[in-house]
């Protein structure tokens, strides 16, 4: 059972007995109105973090890595800036995976045909990576990522299977369109913050305290603090003899169909 059902069962089992209790005692409205904001704030807890896998199973690192073998991954491309993160990449000759923006495929083609002729994983992130995501319905779910699978296809002549939703909040929809579309949820168990922090510093610290085998690290190709960082990082993993892997190869799974 998901953990969002289970919660369900627990809240309503919780109200229901406050319910039948309340016909012997008075009990007051306000213990009935605390039991609602807690299972709210419960539910709103799982949505926010994909490693809850709340609403769906999700792959966030390999758990049963034992060598020092981790992923990067970078969200939100491609963008013009993503080719200063692929000039660093190939200069360490590391391979990353690249969830992509449909309409930003749309508006940087060359781009993106460079991200997959270097070799990089690319998957779906949306195509529209709207702030709403969270609200939209399970046939709008399905809209997003068949539009940035047909836009991906058209390029390098196979659909992708991993996709990772904009800000990594999951919803039922998501879990009822992933159920059609086959998709694989991939999260992640080292956040850099890079969209967020401007100081390379602190991204880079961040990074490195929580780098463990099996780790797969989410950045943004889409600013520039992150490719000093990346640089930075990539001699800090070779210096500490860790292997950047493609995703695919670290949690065993197809990156594509076919
Ligand atoms: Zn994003």
């Amino acid at each position: 059972m998901l953990k969002h059902q289970l919660t369900a069962i627990v809240f309503i089992s919780i109200l229901l007995l406050l319910k039948i209790i309340s016909f012997f005692i008075v009990i007051e409205i306000s213990y009935f109105i605390l039991v609602a904001a807690l299972w709210l704030a419960v539910v709103l807890w799982g949505s926010s973090f994909i490693s809850s896998n709340y609403h769906v199973k999700s792959y966030c690192s390999n758990p049963l890595e034992t060598e020092k073998k981790i992923a990067i991954t970078f969200d939100d491309g491609p963008n013009p800036n993503t080719l200063l993160i692929l000039e660093v990449l190939k200069k360490h000759n590391v391979k990353a995976a690249f969830f992509c923006i449909g309409k930003n495929i749309e508006k940087y083609p060359e781009i993106f045909e460079q991200v997959i002729s270097e070799n990089h994983i690319v998957a779906n992130h949306s195509y529209g990576h709207s702030s709403l995501f969270d609200f939209f319905r399970k046939s709008q779910v399905i809209d997003e990522l068949n539009k940035t699978d047909a836009i991906i296809a058209k390029v390098l002549g196979k659909k992708p299977l991993f996709f990772r939703p904009p800000y990594g909040v999951t919803t039922p929809s998501i879990r009822r369109a992933l159920e059609v579309t086959k998709h694989k949820l991939i999260g992640w168990n080292v956040r850099s913050l890079d969209g967020i922090i401007k100081n390379e510093k602190i991204i880079f610290n961040r990074i490195i305290k929580r780098v463990k085998p099996g780790a797969i690290i989410l950045m943004h190709d889409t600013t520039f603090e992150s490719v000093s960082v990346l640089e930075q990082l990539l001699l800090f993993l070779e210096k500490n003899n860790y292997k950047v892997v493609a995703i695919d190869q670290l949690l065993n799974l197809k990156a594509y169909e076919n």
